[in-house]
């Protein structure tokens, strides 16, 4: 079958590689002049390496993540509010952004990757489906995977009115070499009323180091903000946060509003599918954007391969959209609890989180591991 994927980012390539390898002839189409993430680290479930099973690329993740085992939420007075062991099948790995595409990428044939070519539009039809571009000639398809992220272009040809909702939160991120973190096994997040610090171990001495600010979207004074502005902010918060921002470089600070899609009703419309962010982008609070982007890919490849076309593609719809729209409203949801500010409200809420048992708060993730691969 001959596929166009749109897009090369975490889905869109794992998508390329699954379907490569299946014989397809796909071909990728990123409107960038490379493949590059842009980004600091990134978490990946083990959701996600259960689903690819005996793959190698299940390997390759484990060979660049650093085993996160404990997940800790804390006060700006270092108090531990609660903390989660995971179990052997539900640990996280961490890792750059880049590595992790790189990793994916080698599994993808290079001659499958089209960059500089920008997707305008499509024509989808019952038997065909015809991607246009910017500057290339167009060209049919059977099958048009919109991998293209929280701003698709498939998606809105498809679903003109989908919704992406700014959910009153800015992220500042970073990534900081030489970092001596005493515990690497442990990602914790800080949670005060001036914001939420996250400190994620990688391998090789590295970190990864998340803010979210209740801001406006758009705001100017967080556009405005550098490196001394948010040591500014956080000076009173433990050493280990202070050491993380003392190491971070005055100019690689990434800056992002976070949004995420009011859930849709299909992935699927005739010739064309949505995958990743493209169908479902999410607030980051649940660590899975990237992972269930992954699993969308590993879910198409296998129902492509288990049953006809027409069934493959309606499968993947029933597997994918009631469980991705689990994962942004209870994403949301976490978003809304640890972004409060009222200092009332916060005192409650942390009092709260220090008496809920720990079983209850990783229940709440249990459902990312039942979920179908075909
Ligand atoms: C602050 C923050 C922290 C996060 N942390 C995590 C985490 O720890 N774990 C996790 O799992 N997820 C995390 N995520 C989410 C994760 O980054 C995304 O869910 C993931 O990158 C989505 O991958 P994707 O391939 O669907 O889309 P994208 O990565 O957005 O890739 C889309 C690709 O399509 C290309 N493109 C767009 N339009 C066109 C066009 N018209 N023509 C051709 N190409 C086009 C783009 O250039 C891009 O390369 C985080 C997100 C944020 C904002």
């Amino acid at each position: 079958m001959k596929i166009a994927i749109i897009g090369a980012g975490i889905g869109g390539l794992t998508a390329a590689a699954l379907l490569s390898e299946q014989g397809h002839d796909v071909k990728v189409f990123e409107k960038n002049n490379e493949v590059t993430e842009v980004g600091a680290g990134i978490g990946i479930g083990g959701n996600v390496i259960d689903k690819l099973g005996n793959h190698d690329l299940a390997k390759g993740i484990k060979n660049i993540g650093q085993v996160i085992d404990i997940m800790e939420i804390l006060d700006d007075k270092n108090n531990v509010l609660s903390k989660a062991k995971l179990k052997k099948s539900t640990i996280n790995l961490t890792m750059t952004r880049q590595s992790l595409i790189d990793v994916i990428q080698s599994y993808v044939p290079e001659s499958t990757i089209y960059t500089n070519h920008q997707v305008t539009h499509i024509d989808n039809g019952a038997m065909k489906v015809t991607v246009h571009f910017s500057e290339q000639a167009p060209e049919a398809f059977d099958l048009c995977i919109g991998a293209d992220g929280l701003h698709s272009i498939i998606r809105q040809s498809v679903v003109p009115n989908s919704k992406s909702i700014y959910q009153g939160y800015t992220v500042f991120r970073g990534l900081v070499d030489d970092v001596d973190i005493k515990t690497d096994n442990i990602a914790k997040e800080y949670w005060s009323p001036k914001g939420r610090v996250g400190i994620v171990p990688l391998l090789n001495n590295q970190a990864y180091w998340f803010i979210s600010i209740n801001a406006k979207e758009n705001d100017a004074k967080m556009r405005a903000y550098g490196k001394p502005h948010l040591q500014a902010r956080f000076n009173h918060f433990p050493n280990e946060v202070r050491q993380v921002l003392d190491k971070q470089s005055e100019t690689d600070i990434l800056l992002h509003d976070i949004y995420d899609l009011q859930p849709l009703k299909s992935f699927v419309y005739q010739r064309v599918i949505l995958l990743g962010d493209a169908a479902h982008a999410t607030t980051p609070n649940m660590g899975q954007g990237a992972g269930q982007a992954m699993e969308d890919a590993i879910v198409l490849a296998n129902c492509l391969q288990a049953y006809p076309f027409e069934a493959a593609l309606q499968r993947y719809d029933k597997l994918r959209v009631q469980h991705t729209k689990k994962v942004i409203m209870r994403s949301r949801k976490i978003g809304k609890i640890a972004q409060k500010r009222n200092k009332l409200v916060v005192a409650g809420r942390n009092l709260l989180a220090k008496v809920i048992p720990n079983r209850l708060v990783a229940g709440q993730t249990k459902f990312l591991y039942k979920s179908k691969s075909k």
